[in-house]
């Protein structure tokens, strides 16, 4: 990418979250992720240019340094910052605004840094690969697949019902959304393939942020505008069939659109399970949420837990260093407060902002595992906590294409064995450093989460 020659006709919307926006290049495997401000933010100017570089720098580091070292080189692309000009920036976000959806428009495209992320886009294949050769990409938000056990959870029902299922509820009631998702995290996390079939089966009926699905690079399925869903199984079936049963053979009497859409949850759950050494099984995890709906004691028989490098499993691995619960660590980081306050030149030496740097990833190991009344323990565990964070709020990106005779596509894991054959490539995206900031919104939203699902299962009883 040569940035003097930057021409916004060469990109297009891709998507947003929360955070960032995406655009795509038309001819290449590439996508620009750019900050999000608020509008207030944006029009006083609240962030500077340098501080809008060093935040992107952060998250390039914090990929590179400490994610890459947790979930595995092969899974992470920390992408690399880029400064651009700012013309280019500007024409591009007039470009795309018309494109964008009702529900995002709370916040602007940063046009003011010149700053952005430039990363390989994972809905396609890499540029020497894809000519040709159609794509399907799934997407997934699998969010938290663990019930906390910390002796510092003072309800109950955070033992029994997870985090997804509960703020479910209290999306519906603010209205967020309109429809609940009856997707569990758990399911998916089990390894359990019947369970994991029915994590897929809600996501597709429900699929909020949660599932997206682009075939060559373009979004078919899944939300881009939260009052606006693309959730039509009709037309998501006709897009996959010629993917799934090129030959256009029918299983026998087996509707068209079932068919389709069970290839496709036995072909993203193959790819979720794998990469991991064939037979090599984890210890299986027995979390099971109540208003899942498998009969629990089914899968307390069912042989579950994921293949130890499978994708699930590393995401898992880091979410799992969240072992205290926000009820665990808003004390401590109170106590960091507190240290602050009276030393505050070392927040720098306590790298609270960064830099995300290999003696941060130490300061995570090496966090002692009982807690010695030392500001260090207090720190070591806030760092742990947001990492862990950051791999609750990530996406699975499964890109999958159709392989022709014996060839090889690398970096690709082999996705079915039987014909039609499909490599894919597995990667996670989406693992931005969560700020220190945010752990006294992180401990009142747990709190409305838990009391807003007491009420609202107590008025439907
Ligand atoms: P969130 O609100 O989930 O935190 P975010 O604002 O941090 O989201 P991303 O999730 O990084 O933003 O990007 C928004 C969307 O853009 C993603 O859900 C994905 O569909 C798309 N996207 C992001 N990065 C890439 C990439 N490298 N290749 C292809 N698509 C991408
Ligand atoms: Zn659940
Ligand atoms: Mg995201
Ligand atoms: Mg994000």
């Amino acid at each position: 990418m040569e940035v003097e020659k930057m021409d916004e006709n060469d990109w297009k919307y891709h998507g947003e979250g929360n955070k960032s926006i995406v655009v795509s290049h038309a001819q290449h495997s590439q996508v620009l992720r750019f900050l999000k401000h608020s509008v207030e933010d944006h029009k006083h100017r609240c962030q500077t240019p340098e501080q809008t570089q060093q935040h992107i720098q952060n998250i390039v580091d914090f990929g590179k340094h400490v994610m890459r070292s947790l979930l595995g080189d092969n899974f992470v692309h920390h992408g690399k910052a880029v400064k651009l000009p700012l013309d280019f920036v500007n024409q591009l976000s007039l470009k795309i605004e018309p494109e964008r959806p009702e529900s995002r428009t709370d916040k602007v495209m940063d046009t003011l840094s010149g700053w952005a992320l430039c990363l390989p886009n994972l809905t396609q294949l890499p540029d020497h690969l894809g000519e040709h050769r159609p794509a399907l990409c799934i997407e997934i938000k699998p969010k938290c697949g663990f019930l906390p056990w910390s002796r510092h959870v003072t309800k109950d029902v955070k033992l029994k019902v997870c985090r997804f299922c509960m703020h479910q509820h209290l999306k519906i009631s603010s209205g967020k959304w309109k429809r609940r998702s009856q997707y569990c995290p758990l399911d998916l996390f089990s390894g359990n393939k019947q369970r994991m079939f029915l994590a897929i089966k809600h996501l597709l009926e429900e699929s909020q942020n949660n599932l997206k699905i682009f075939k060559n690079g373009e979004l078919i399925f899944g939300c881009k505008d939260d009052a606006n869903q693309k959730r039509d199984l009709n037309e998501l079936a006709q897009h996959l069939w010629p993917f799934f049963f090129p030959t256009g053979t029918l299983i026998h009497g087996c509707p068209r659109r079932k068919a389709v859409l069970h290839k496709l949850t036995q072909v993203v759950t193959m790819a979720l399970l794998s990469s991991g050494e064939p037979g090599n099984v984890t210890e299986p995890r027995r979390d099971h949420c109540h208003t899942s709906s498998l009969l629990q004691d089914c899968c307390r028989k069912a042989n579950s837990g994921l293949p130890k490098d499978c994708v699930l499993s590393k995401i898992l691995q880091v979410q799992l260093l969240d072992d205290l619960d926000i009820e665990g660590i808003y004390p401590l980081y109170k106590r960091v407060e507190r240290h602050l306050a009276e030393y505050p030149e070392e927040r720098s030496t306590m790298q609270v902002d960064g830099p995300y740097n290999e003696s941060f990833l130490e300061r995570l190991r090496c966090c002692p595992s009982n807690d010695n009344g030392s500001v260090e323990y207090a720190v070591g565990k806030v760092h742990q906590y947001r990492v862990a964070m950051a791999a609750k709020d990530c996406s699975i990106m499964v890109t999958l294409a159709p392989c022709e005779g014996d060839e090889i596509l690398r970096p690709a894991v082999e996705i079915q064995p039987s014909k039609p054959r499909f490599r894919g490539s597995v990667s996670i995206l989406d693992l931005d450093p969560k700020p220190y900031e945010s752990i006294p919104h992180q401990y009142t939203l747990d709190l409305q989460i838990v009391s807003n699902y007491i009420q609202s299962v107590q008025s439907d009883s």
